[in-house]
């Protein structure tokens, strides 16, 4: 860092500012320039991290007291943090322990200060062929979402928000314990970073009021049962004013079609065919997801052989390149025969050597 800034500068505030005057500048920087309302800004991140230093020196009157009378050296050897202070030590530490504690949502392992709002799950059923192709659903889905009275703050509008000064109005609290530092909701504020004196009559001081929402979900072509599609942002509204809103998950679940059945990106079905077209061969015709294809079939088909017709499957949710469906061929038995039919039959087994009745009498010699 190079040459520091004067922190009633910083706070946009004259030196005999009050408490709540820095507060409240306090908190409109913080909110501005939050990470996680900034994310990948590196030059954010150093004016919240500035703000907040600031912030934390001038509302500690002995920290001010030493500050107006000797500027930043002065503060150095005072027990003051200074630049490797709290925002420093979060940052090295916390994507740690993150991971380690699962904190913060588990995205990407940034240091969550403020709250997310809970993620959603919604179970979505859906027909076999909006799953082949892909659809377009409203939902209709019930949530918190931040209250358009006061903004999120849970404080009548117009009335004054305090800041928390636990937890600098950051929602969340470092504990040390031994050489761990361990994050948690701040128990004064319950995670809100705010004391609210006057509560907000349409929330009753939560900041978020239930309310249902339509949302718009796109399918895309090739979900299958248990298909998660994450709509960010969607999710419940965070309980600290302005902060990110959790994720809605949709879950896919697929009816059944009657006749076709998913291998993955594969379909399979089953078709009927005469003995005559198994042992002649012949020129099926089969029900695809979009029309219907030829099929030929080769003469002496066995039962329960299967074909393939490339390209007619589902299209893959990652390539959109589409798999085959599977023609699996049962050879149907005539069950009520003519007369003629079962002469010709009787005829067609004796000029194959009455193979049908041979086969058996060998297998039972053998057993
Ligand atoms: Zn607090
Ligand atoms: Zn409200």
């Amino acid at each position: 860092m190079t040459e520091k800034r004067d922190y009633y500068e910083i706070l946009g505030v004259t030196r005999d500012a009050d408490k709540v005057t820095l507060k409240k500048a306090y908190r409109k920087l913080a909110i501005k320039f939050h990470p996680d309302k900034n994310p990948n800004n590196r030059e954010a991140e150093d004016k919240f991290k500035e703000a907040s230093e600031a912030y934390e020196v001038l509302s500690n009157e002995n920290k001010r007291h030493i500050y107006d009378q000797f500027g930043h050296q002065g503060l150095e050897g005072a027990g003051h943090s200074g630049p490797g202070g709290f925002e420093d030590i979060f940052s090295s530490f916390g994507d740690i322990f993150e991971d380690f504690f699962g904190f913060g949502g588990g995205r990407g392992g940034r240091s969550n200060r403020v709250q997310r709002g809970s993620d959603l799950r919604y179970n979505m059923t859906i027909d076999f062929m909006e799953a082949a192709f892909g659809t377009e659903k409203t939902v209709s889905i019930p949530k918190l979402t931040q209250c358009d009275e006061c903004d999120g703050t849970g404080s009548r509008p117009g009335t004054d928000v305090e800041t928390c000064a636990h937890c600098h109005g950051t929602g969340q609290f470092i504990q040390s314990q031994g050489f761990f530092k361990v994050k948690t909701t701040c128990p004064y504020c319950k995670g809100r970073g705010s004391i609210i004196s006057d509560p907000c009559p349409k929330c009753v001081g939560a900041g978020r009021v239930e309310t249902v929402r339509k949302v718009q979900v796109k399918i895309p072509a090739g979900v299958d049962v248990g298909s998660k599609l994450r709509l960010t942002g969607e999710g419940e509204a965070s309980p600290s004013p302005g902060g990110p809103s959790g994720d809605l998950y949709v879950v896919i679940n697929v009816k059944p079609h009657k006749f076709f059945q998913r291998d993955g990106n594969d379909i399979v079905c089953a078709i009927d065919i005469s003995f005559a077209q198994a042992a002649l061969g012949a020129d099926i015709t089969v029900p695809t997801l979009v029309g219907e294809e030829t099929l030929t079939i080769p003469k002496g088909t066995q039962f329960g052989d299967s074909f393939r017709l490339s390209g007619q499957g589902i299209a893959s949710l990652r390539t959109g390149r589409r798999g085959d469906q599977i023609v699996k061929v049962l050879i149907k038995t005539p069950t009520k025969l003519t007369a003629k039919q079962k002469e010709l039959l009787k005829q067609f087994d004796k000029l194959d050597g009455n193979k049908i009745s041979n086969k058996l009498k060998n297998l039972f010699k053998n057993l």
